[in-house]
């Protein structure tokens, strides 16, 4: 699993590199306040990721269309359970381990985080982007916003550098609240 999403995280940055959807992923991360138009979040990320499959030359299938879709239902963490009661109504072959494949599928190619500490799946709001999954993740509202701190990440992997230690996967959650809950 950790090898795998390694070598996901490599995949991304060639993505990153041939310029892949960058406008779109600078909106739809924008977006990510209480009242908006979340419809506008749901069409970029299937765009961003119709996007990055023809550009990797990879099978955006009708159930790993469907299950971003059902992630991307908000910006509120998405529990596999809760997904797999979805799906279950809708005829797409969604027996459990072809929805796990379908998350392993998009957590891979960086469309989706999975946010371990609620063992749930959010949307990713730069795919194609190399970054880390670093989260702030509201306790009221319980939106997880994505966390742009790239020397944040630096930092880590350096002193972890210093202790022969070679970091892989970063995985940062931080818990509090949102700024949109503090006004309201
Ligand atoms: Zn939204
Ligand atoms: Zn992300
Ligand atoms: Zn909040």
């Amino acid at each position: 699993m950790a090898s795998g999403r390694n070598g996901a995280y490599n995949r991304l940055v060639s993505a990153w590199q041939i310029g892949a959807n960058r406008d779109l992923v600078k909106k739809s991360a924008k977006a990510l306040v209480h009242s908006h138009d979340h419809q506008h979040c749901v069409e970029d990320a299937l765009a961003a990721a119709e996007k990055l499959c023809a550009a990797k030359d990879l099978r955006f299938t009708p159930l790993r269309r469907r299950v971003l879709e059902f992630v991307w239902s908000s910006h509120k963490p998405v529990g596999a359970y809760a997904l797999l009661d979805k799906l279950r109504s809708e005829d797409l072959g969604s027996a459990p381990p072809t929805v796990y494949r379908a998350l392993d599928f998009l957590i891979e190619n960086g469309l989706i985080h999975r946010i371990e500490r609620m063992n749930a799946f959010v949307g990713c709001s730069h795919p194609g982007e190399a970054h880390r999954g670093f989260f702030l993740i509201c306790a009221d509202c319980g939106n997880a916003e994505e966390l742009e701190a790239e020397e944040l990440g630096k930092a880590i992997a350096a002193g972890a550098a210093k202790r022969g230690f070679t970091a892989r996967e970063m995985t940062l959650e931080v818990t509090g609240v949102c700024g949109d809950c503090h006004k309201s």
